[in-house]
């Protein structure tokens, strides 16, 4: 099956998305991830790209949609995937309807939680973007970017809204359950 998880930083889309890339055994595919490895090794991507991930806003478009595109194109992702950072905008979903057509996704998950809830928690969390103003500009760009993107997908019939407020176990058994409602 392949499948998006949308929500805001902090609701705990990474963990919950390498759960259930588990369970179906199909690989979890993080744009955030991809940076920040290419960060790490500062690759020219890497390098290109670290002023932008640290104030918290998004990598352009076009290098974006080039690496996610290429890793789409992995043997790996035969039997499907999870998305997870990907698409973040209305461009960069439009972007993945020209490349793929619409069966680029069969579902969309959508994980929600109270905007108080989301700032503690990536304040807690403590990686090197999680700073006091980075976490509040990914906060408004969640919601002038990334937020559009519900009703876009709600609109084709594919998304399911899950609770992100409970048990990390709870949270993956209800996305499971939700998910069985929908056809690869
Ligand atoms: P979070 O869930 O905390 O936002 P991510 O790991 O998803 O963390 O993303 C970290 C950063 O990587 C973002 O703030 C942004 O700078 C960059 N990024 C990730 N995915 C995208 C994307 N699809 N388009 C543009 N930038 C992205």
């Amino acid at each position: 099956m392949k499948i998006l998880f949308l929500g805001p930083p902090g609701v705990g889309k990474g963990t919950q998305a390498v759960r259930v890339a588990e369970a179906l055994e199909i690989p979890h595919i993080s744009t955030g991830e991809m940076f920040r490895e290419h960060m790490d090794s500062a690759t020219g991507l890497g390098k290109q790209i670290s002023r932008i991930v640290a104030r918290g806003d998004l990598v352009p478009d076009s290098l974006t949609v080039a690496m996610l595109l290429e890793r789409l194109g992995h043997s790996d992702t035969a039997n499907g995937y999870i998305l997870d950072g990907f698409p973040r905008n209305l461009p960069q979903a439009h972007a993945l309807d020209e490349a793929i057509g619409e069966a680029a996704l069969d579902a969309v998950v959508v994980l929600q939680a109270e905007f108080d809830m989301l700032k503690e928690r990536l304040l807690n969390r403590g990686r090197a973007d999680d700073t006091e103003e980075s976490v509040s500009n990914r906060l408004v760009v969640y919601e002038r970017e990334t937020a559009p993107l519900v009703r876009f997908y709600e609109d084709r019939g594919v998304t399911a809204g899950v609770n992100g407020v409970g048990s990390v176990e709870e949270i993956t058994a209800n996305i499971l359950a939700a998910l069985a409602r929908f056809r690869p």
